[in-house]
């Protein structure tokens, strides 16, 4: 592509999204955001004077992502880069436990969230002749991990559906790859500790020292390295890399916590 890649985010408006935002506007991409927390997005706007813009919306909800889209093509006017980031951590607790309601909503933001994204973006991609999709999947969606049942069906299925995708839209210049990140550092996996130790009757700092001892490096992962891998991934640079789920993780070798 020629000029400034136009960039979109799910749920940009903080945790890794809103340090992929950033990322992509400080190396000069038009950037949206969407977030369905209205106060996270005019937090991020405002702080951001103006250079990133945003929609409130809720990916999960088709309609949402239908106003969603009509602001991609007036504000940035088409696009290079969808990036699938939005998705929640779901309940805890073991299959029997998990009720049908916590179960549909979950793959209804994981999972629907990103098809009913990718369905809109693809005909603006096509359009520019090319681009990037990146789907947030997670090394959850690699093996397995006791008591997060939704969250880990709905991360196999987003590698299905980048595999999918990728055979679909390759013939377009249209790469799709997924990430699977390890425990980011941040809020959200604080609150997936605490609410593993409670099921689990631990302490949070043994879930933590679990997390830790469960991969080659004994880390977490900071979001400015997943920032790194996207931004590899939506240049030049990667220009036949397609239907990949590529790891940031520092091996991954159990996820029990
Ligand atoms: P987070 O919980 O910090 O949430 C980030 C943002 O998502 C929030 O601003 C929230 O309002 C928004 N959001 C929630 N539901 C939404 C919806 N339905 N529509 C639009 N926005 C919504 O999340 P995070 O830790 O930044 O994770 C981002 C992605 O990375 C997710 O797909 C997650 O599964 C994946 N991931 C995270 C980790 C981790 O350790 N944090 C590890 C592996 C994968």
């Amino acid at each position: 592509m020629t000029g400034r890649q136009r960039v979109l985010v799910t749920a940009g408006a903080s945790g890794i999204g809103e340090c992929l935002a950033r990322a992509f506007d400080l190396e000069g991409a038009r950037v949206h955001i969407c977030d369905s927390d209205e106060q996270a997005v005019e937090r991020m706007l405002a702080a951001d004077r103006g250079s990133i813009t945003g929609t409130i919306a809720d990916v999960s909800d088709p309609d949402a992502v239908d106003r969603l889209f009509d602001d991609v093509s007036s504000v940035l006017g088409g696009l290079d880069v969808l990036i699938n980031n939005a998705g929640i951590a779901g309940p805890i607790g073991p299959v029997e436990d998990i009720s049908p309601d916590a179960w549909r909503r979950t793959i209804a933001v994981n999972l629907d969230g990103q098809f009913l994204c990718a369905r809109k973006a693809v005909p603006l991609l096509k359009s520019a002749g090319g681009g990037c999709i990146i789907n947030m999947s997670s090394t959850a969606g690699l093996g397995g991990c006791p008591n997060r049942s939704p969250y880990v069906a709905s991360k196999w299925a987003i590698i299905g559906l980048t595999k999918t995708l990728a055979m679909e839209l390759g013939i377009f210049g249209i790469r799709v790859n997924a990430i699977c990140p390890g425990s980011v550092e941040g809020e959200r996996i604080r609150r997936v500790m605490e609410a593993d130790a409670e099921v689990l009757g631990k302490s949070v700092e043994e879930v933590h020292a679990n997390y830790v001892a469960g991969n080659s490096m004994r880390t977490l992962i900071q979001p400015e390295e997943i920032a790194s891998l996207v931004r590899f991934l939506c240049a030049e640079s990667s220009s036949h890399i397609t239907g990949q789920a590529l790891s940031v993780d520092g091996h991954t070798e159990t996820l029990r916590a």
